[in-house]
């Protein structure tokens, strides 16, 4: 037997489950259909366990995307302020933890919990375990799964993106928008540790645990944050923030002194000696590190050119790295459904009217920090009130 409904919600994550609700409110018909056993996985998961749910911050400049203006109209109609105020209905405590970014105070679980009471208030149909075999499109969309058919004059692709497949990531939502002749930008690993190269690993990698306050700065981006050497290469927010806009062929450039004068290693108080030098660059960075950088980038004198040069290289580390964790360690995946394809302010495809996409699927990436989920919560909206 068909199962019909208003709306189609393909995936019960984050957007999924907005665009449910917001539908829902509205007196549609919605049903989510997702594949594992709960809804709400990567919400668990994130941010630790205490999920940074937004950030009081966001902007479009917080955004990647093909079109860095795709994002503006969702963003401007479902504002951090908006979720705030769900959260705070529901009696969740939360905090800033830095930069604009709010975690619960106590557990991820109460957003999902929030979220699945907001889905039953609003009547969603919630089908868990639900492996979609197949979507075609008829009169009316219809979708499959192992042992159920459901209708609907509207789907929404809800299925993210490809981080993190052992809790579930599959290339559904690429592979649906193939199938009726969309555009897909090459869906990348984002927010994600990089790979030394091999030189890099075997000066560095002995001291995987140390971080340091750096500017890293790739493609005319530059984040001021913490970068942490790990087994196999960088991490740390900096150095995944930097990593969405990291390309094969592009040095990733590291300020290793940032906020300390060009010309402080050599100042008139610093005696011309390398003692001196070490016990200078040691107040910059942690102890290991800064004797390990100058064991390889010593200046080839003491003169004032010399010095001058090993300072430009502090404040200008280049590493080139050769590649990086990949899908497995990446929080988000950049690239996705084409935005060309689809209107901003409702999410609907232009070629396939009643086909929507939302979420990481689409195009739009954010920066470290909460913004992927208010991402998710604002395209989510959009799309559910258009239903
Ligand atoms: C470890 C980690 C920590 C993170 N922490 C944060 C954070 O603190 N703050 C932040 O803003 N962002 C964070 N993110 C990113 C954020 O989780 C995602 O950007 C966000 O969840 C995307 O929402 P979505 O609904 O588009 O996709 P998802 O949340 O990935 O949901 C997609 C859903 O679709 C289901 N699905 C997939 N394929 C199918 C299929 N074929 N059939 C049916 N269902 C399917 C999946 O099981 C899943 O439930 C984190 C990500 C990771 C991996």
């Amino acid at each position: 037997m068909i199962q019909k409904f208003d709306a189609l919600i393909l995936g019960g994550g984050a957007a999924g489950l907005m665009c449910a609700i917001e539908a829902g409110k509205r007196g549609r018909r919605v049903a989510v259909l997702e594949h594992a056993d709960r809804i709400g996985k990567k919400i668990l998961i994130s941010g630790g366990g205490r999920c940074n749910f937004t950030n009081i911050h966001c902007q479009p400049e917080n955004f990647l995307s093909a079109n860095p203006h795709f994002a503006k109209s969702a963003l401007a109609r479902y504002m951090p302020s908006d979720f705030i105020a769900l959260v705070e209905k529901h009696r969740i405590r939360y905090h800033e933890k830095t930069l604009g970014q709010l975690f619960c105070d106590g557990s991820a679980r109460e957003i999902v919990a929030m979220l699945e009471e907001e889905c039953r208030a609003a009547n969603v149909g919630i089908f868990l375990r639900a492996k979609i075999r197949e979507v075609s499109r008829g009169d009316e969309f219809t979708v499959r799964t192992a042992n159920a058919e459901f209708s609907a004059p509207a789907v929404v692709v809800a299925t993210g993106g490809l981080s993190i497949p052992k809790i579930g990531a599959t290339s559904f939502g690429y592979d649906l928008a193939r199938q009726f002749g969309l555009k897909i930008r090459e869906p990348r690993p984002g927010l994600v540790p990089l790979l030394f190269d091999q030189q890099d690993q075997s000066r560095y990698c002995d001291l995987a645990g140390v971080s340091a306050e750096v500017v890293a700065s790739c493609d005319g981006q530059q984040f001021h944050e913490k970068m942490l050497i790990t087994h196999r290469g960088l991490s740390g927010p900096a150095i995944l923030q930097i990593s969405s806009y990291w390309e094969k062929s592009l040095p990733v450039n590291i300020d290793l002194a940032p906020g300390h004068p060009t010309d402080s290693l050599r100042g008139p108080k610093v005696p011309r000696n390398m003692t001196a030098l070490r016990s200078e660059l040691r107040k910059i960075l942690p102890t290991r590190f800064a004797d390990r950088w100058l064991e390889h980038h010593a200046p080839t004198a003491l003169t004032n050119a010399a010095l001058a040069d090993f300072e430009r290289q502090v404040h200008g580390w280049s590493i080139h790295p050769s590649g990086t964790e990949g899908f497995e360690k990446a929080e988000v995946t950049a690239g996705g459904v084409d935005t060309d394809e689809l209107s901003a302010k409702t999410m609907e495809c232009r070629k396939v009217p009643g086909l929507y996409f939302i979420g990481e699927v689409v195009d739009v990436t954010g920066h470290l920090g909460g913004f992927n989920f208010q991402w998710a919560w604002a395209s989510g909206a959009a799309a559910g009130r258009a239903l």
